[in-house]
């Protein structure tokens, strides 16, 4: 075993469903615009683009049902219902025909996005990490596992807030399916067991504020709970 310098953190992890044991995070990868009325309200043309990709801190995740606290620096924070690939292997290169293989399980997730920082990046040309990377910037379920519900390639993917439906589509609206999404990010980096992807969000976002109860849902899996605290 490594001496280490300071002392070290647990590992993050996210319950597992109907099981005792844990799913361990190891990085959070999340494609952007997958969706092409998203993109079309963020005000790009969805049929041109690769898919592309930005990441969280596999510490950014948050409890299901625990309260998220409201991050600092932003006044225009948006919630992104997304559906959760978790991978129980990885690989380069993988074969879109051998995709799903790597896939242990599905949750719901929120890709939380402070907006208004966002879009001072964009018009500076400047990365996106701390507008999207940021503490508790990832509310995630327990992980279904695929021997539990199967391979998801459709179904509806939906957001209230306080009750109020925001968001409401369907997965087989994603521009980029989850295999041709492993397909492509394996192409740039080595996946690995534990790595999360965060698979892009449909339209409808908008605002939130302190005290807002949000409720994520998709076919099959667990409902998200949080609160804005
Ligand atoms: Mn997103």
């Amino acid at each position: 075993m490594t001496a280490f310098a300071i002392p070290t953190w647990e590992t993050p992890s996210i319950p597992i469903t109907g099981a005792a044991n844990a799913f361990p995070v190891r990085r959070i990868y999340c494609v952007g615009r997958n969706y092409a009325a998203h993109a079309r309200e963020m005000g790009h043309d969805p049929d041109r683009e690769p898919p592309f990709f930005f990441t969280k801190p596999a510490d950014a995740i948050v409890p299901n049902g625990a309260g998220t606290p409201y991050p600092v620096q932003t006044t225009n924070l948006h919630p992104e219902i997304e559906m959760v690939v978790a991978l129980a292997t990885g690989g380069k290169d993988i074969p879109l025909d051998q995709a799903n293989d790597c896939i242990y399980g599905y949750g719901v997730g929120l890709d939380l996005t402070r907006r208004d920082m966002q879009g001072v990046a964009k018009d500076m040309g400047r990365p996106w990490d701390m507008s999207k990377g940021f503490d508790h910037s990832a509310p995630v379920t327990s992980i279904t596992p695929i021997f539990q519900c199967g391979i998801i390639e459709s179904g509806r993917i939906s957001l209230t807030v306080n009750g109020e439906l925001r968001q409401d589509s369907d997965l087989n609206a994603m521009i980029w399916s989850v295999p041709e999404t492993i397909n492509y990010l394996s192409g740039l980096i080595e996946l690995k067991p534990g790595d999360l992807i965060f698979t892009g969000t449909p339209d409808g976002v908008a605002a939130i504020e302190r005290g807002d109860v949000l409720e994520g849902h998709v076919d099959g899996l667990e409902t998200l709970k949080t609160t804005m605290i």
